[in-house]
Parts: structure tokens; sequence; C-alpha cells
């Protein structure tokens, strides 16, 4: 299979015809970015990469970081966490409120902000300092020592970032987050702030379709959580569009609102695509195209 080949014309097939949709503007900071930017790249887990278009740009990882973290705290923690988070779809934003009440401060996944920031909230608890055992983890296994925080976007989210305090808060009067607020929050907003191309994403995510194995051989999870995780992934991973998501890519996958997108092919590859213009529920639009393309033309599917 010609992958560069394909990955080239779905790059070329984008930059002709670039999908609809706005970029991110509720931090500040995201929506001074050039749209119509567009990259890809694929880790092969026989070693390969391939990568088109901007594929080497940084972006803000924003909710992809959500899946490491999670792969973080599954490694240190076990099945502990599933007692302070559910794992079914939300069916609403990624940000909504309405849910956390009705199940008594219990998030529906990990993917959701209100999940998350428990995620973040139960790492901080291990580690004493999640945002750098993040980091530490992705410059390790996407061997790009200079992986770093974007201080502006992570200061512009603290400033603006009310609804994830109300979150905050609102798990805090359900007992379910251990850790100061303000703590939770600046390691929520940190993480969410951390810049990758996507070079550096589908090498860092490798550990996924690798069963658990990181970049030197070692396993990051084992086999069996790796397979749950990547359920997660696919029922939670693109909030009120995972089915549409399941329905059109058929692969577990990650978004953010920084654009990008992370998709597993377990056994074979790790994917990550970039263009900023989001569609209705949040993720990158031009992203959903590729992979949808690419899936169709590979055969590259979990089904
Ligand atoms: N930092 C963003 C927020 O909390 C992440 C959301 C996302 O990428 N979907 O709102």
């Amino acid at each position: 299979m010609n992958i560069q080949g394909l990955i080239d014309d779905i790059v070329a097939e984008n930059n002709m015809a670039p999908p609809a949709g706005a970029v991110a503007d509720y931090i500040p900071g995201l929506e001074t970015i050039d749209p119509d930017q567009f990259g890809i790249a694929v880790a092969m887990n026989s070693g390969e990469t391939y990568s088109a278009g901007h594929s080497s740009i940084n972006f803000s990882i924003q909710s992809i970081s959500k899946v490491f973290t999670l792969a973080l705290t599954m490694a240190l923690d076990g099945d502990g966490l599933w007692r302070r988070v559910s794992r079914e779809p939300s069916g609403t934003p990624f940000n909504s409120l309405v849910q956390l009440e009705q199940e008594h401060g219990i998030p529906r996944n990990p993917f959701i902000n209100s999940g998350a920031l428990v995620v973040t909230d139960r790492l901080l608890t291990i580690t004493g300092d999640s945002q750098t055992s993040l980091q530490a983890f992705l410059r390790q296994q996407s061997a790009n020592p200079s992986i770093q925080v974007n201080e502006a976007i992570a200061a512009a989210e603290r400033a603006t970032g009310h609804r994830n305090a109300s979150l905050a808060y609102f798990l805090t009067s359900y007992n379910n987050l251990v850790n100061p607020v303000p703590q939770v929050l600046n390691a929520y907003f940190r993480q969410c702030a951390i810049a990758m191309s996507c070079e550096d994403l589908a090498t860092a995510g490798g550990f996924l379709s690798r069963g658990g194995q990181g970049v030197d051989g070692l396993p990051v999870l084992t086999a069996d959580q790796v397979r749950r995780l990547n359920a997660v992934l696919l029922t939670c991973g693109t909030y009120d569009a995972a089915g549409d998501f399941a329905y059109r890519v058929g692969l577990p996958c990650k978004s953010g609102v920084g654009g990008g997108i992370l998709a597993v092919v377990p056994g074979t590859c790790t994917i990550a695509v970039w263009g900023p213009r989001l569609g209705r529920s949040g993720n990158s639009s031009a992203g959903v195209a590729a992979l949808a393309k690419l899936t169709a033309r590979t055969g590259w599917s979990i089904f």
C-alpha cells in the first residue's frame, strides 16, 4: 500500500476544497491561527512514519491531552478511577453541566471536561505534579524533548475558563475532587495548552496501536488496558459526535478544539490529523473528512 501517496492525495484534495467550519475562539489565542492549515501524519507499528501538509507545525492539543492523562492514570492506578468516572457516551457537549447534577457528580466519561478534571485530580494526587508528568511522558514517547506548554494559551484559558471552574466546584460539592480547585484547574489548563505537531502526536500515541507497548519497547499499559482504553475512545472520544465518527471513520479517536484528532488503528498504526476549522461538536471538519477518506481507501477500521 502506498501510504505516502494516499496522504499526499488527501492533503491535495483538502487544499482544493477545504471543509467549512469555524476556528475555536472561546479560548483567546486559538482564533489567531491560519484556519486553512492542514496536516496529517501516520506512525506505523512497523516503525515507518509518513507525513503530509502542515504535519510538523505545532498546535494546541487541547482535549487530546485527555487520552494521555487517562493512560497515565490507568498505568499508575489500575481500575481505581472507575469508581469516580463512568464509561458511557454523554450525548451532550464536552463542557455541559446538566448531566453532572442529574448523575450526582459522577461524570459520564473521562473525555468530557468534567471527567477529565477528575482524571487530572487523581493524577495530581498520585504524581504531585500531573502536568510535568504528562509532559515528560509525551516527550519520551514522541522522542521530542522540546514539547512544552504554550504559556499564553494556558493563561488565556485560566482567565476565561469559567465553565471549567463551575464544573470543578460542582465536582468538589459531590466530593469527587480531592485537590483544591485552583490547583486542578491550573493542571488541566496547562495540559490542554501543550503544543505538539501531527508527527509528535502520531508517534506519542503509538502505544495505543501496539497493545500498550511504548516507544522504547517497555509497556505503558497492558494489552488488556489498552483494549479497554480504545473502547472508551471509540464510544466517547469525540463527544456528542462519537456515533457519527464510528459510522464514518470506524476507529478509536480523540479530538481537541485546537483542531487535532488522534486516531488508532489497533495492531497497525496511529494517525494524527490537524485542521483548525471545527464542526458543530467541536471536532476538526478537515480532520474528520481526511480520516473518513483514509479509512475508506485503506480499509483501516475496527469493523
Ligand atoms: N481546554 C478546552 C476546554 O476545556 C478543551 C476542550 C476540547 O478540546 N474539546 O474547554
